[in-house]
């Protein structure tokens, strides 16, 4: 089944003499079971392409299906994991993934257990009470998947989820990703992943989607055929 439709997308920034076209023309088809890359140099609107399709974004031109319905603000089907992480650092590992679930009226107690659940399956069991400032990089990585899976998201995109992190941290991750797409314990129907590391894409995707910018373009759309671990 196909879940998000783009059609004929465009995406303008800014007022008057700085208004400029980040992204157009932009035609993408995601369906159920597929991991896909999304590729490009920085500033070709992989983000921006990302912010439409989970509805923080509302295109200036074209048109957002989920699920064949027309997308009209923001898609309760997709969340993102931000590069930086993006934590609070006031709040300890389970109020960061608690946060979004008692935001959408889900009980204390529910949300908890649901809380200490994705920490144990990302690998955090035991850093429940500790702070953002007390983890590595890829711990903290972790509990902004933790936090983005608690909202149950069919579709999971990532914004470039590895950059921050060193290159074995980066390899471990890539890999405890890849067995959460593939365990079967979660909802994820699909992954949209925006990467600039063709390796990784290459590793992780079954298809790689490539932008080019001036505006934002997609200028290929590659399967790729290796096996997968
Ligand atoms: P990428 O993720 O590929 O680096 P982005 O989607 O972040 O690209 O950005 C695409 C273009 O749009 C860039 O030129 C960027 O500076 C610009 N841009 C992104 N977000 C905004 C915004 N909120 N307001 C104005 N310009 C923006
Ligand atoms: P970074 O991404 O900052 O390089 P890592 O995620 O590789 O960091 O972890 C750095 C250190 O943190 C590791 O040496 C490890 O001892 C510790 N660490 C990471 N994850 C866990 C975990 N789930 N349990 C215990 N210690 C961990």
């Amino acid at each position: 089944a196909v879940l998000v439709e783009l059609k004929n997308v465009a995406q303008r920034y800014g007022r008057g003499e700085k208004r400029f076209t980040a992204i157009e023309h932009i035609n993408l088809t995601i369906r159920e079971g597929e991991f896909v890359a999304l590729l490009g140099p920085s500033g070709c609107g992989k983000s921006t392409l990302l912010r439409i399709i989970t509805g923080l974004n509302r295109p200036s031109d074209g048109e957002v299906r989920y699920r064949g319905k027309s997308l009209n603000g923001v898609n309760p089907y997709a969340t993102i994991v931000f590069q930086s992480f993006a934590l609070f650092p006031w709040l300890t590992v389970e109020g960061n993934v608690t946060v979004a679930m008692r935001a959408r009226g889900m009980p204390a107690e529910q949300a908890r257990a649901r809380a200490i659940e994705l920490i144990d399956l990302v690998g955090l069991d035991g850093f429940e009470q500790a702070y953002p400032r007390e983890l590595s990089g890829g711990m903290r990585q972790k509990v902004g998947i933790a936090r983005a899976l608690a909202a149950n998201p069919e579709l999971l995109c990532l914004d470039e989820p590895f950059s921050a992190l060193d290159v074995l941290s980066a390899e471990t991750l890539r890999g405890e990703v890849l067995e959460l797409w593939t365990g079967g314990q979660l909802q994820i129907r699909a992954v949209l992943m925006v990467t600039h590391n063709i390796e990784e894409a290459l590793f992780m995707a079954d298809r790689i989607v490539v932008m080019d910018k001036g505006p934002g373009r997609i200028i290929a759309e590659v399967p790729v055929s290796l096996p997968h671990p």
